[in-house]
């Protein structure tokens, strides 16, 4: 399975944040205000990497 990270560089952290509106399984959680990807629940469908305006979310090599 195809792992995904999100990149804090790029993400602007945003209220409507599409990545979040769009993971169909909510796997896009938020700690202080900062963006990351549940593994527990990711099923590594990619759709994130498209979602993103920003570019943020990258495959992981890991
Ligand atoms: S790969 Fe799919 S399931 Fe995993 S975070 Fe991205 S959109 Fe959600």
């Amino acid at each position: 399975m195809k792992k995904f990270a999100i990149n804090p560089k790029r993400c602007d952290r945003s209220p409507y944040c599409a990545v979040r509106r769009e993971c169909p399984s909510r796997a896009i959680q938020e700690v202080d205000g900062v963006f990351y990807i549940d593994m527990n629940v990711c099923r590594g469908c990619g759709l994130c990497v498209k979602a993103c305006p920003r570019e943020a979310v990258e495959e992981s090599a890991s």
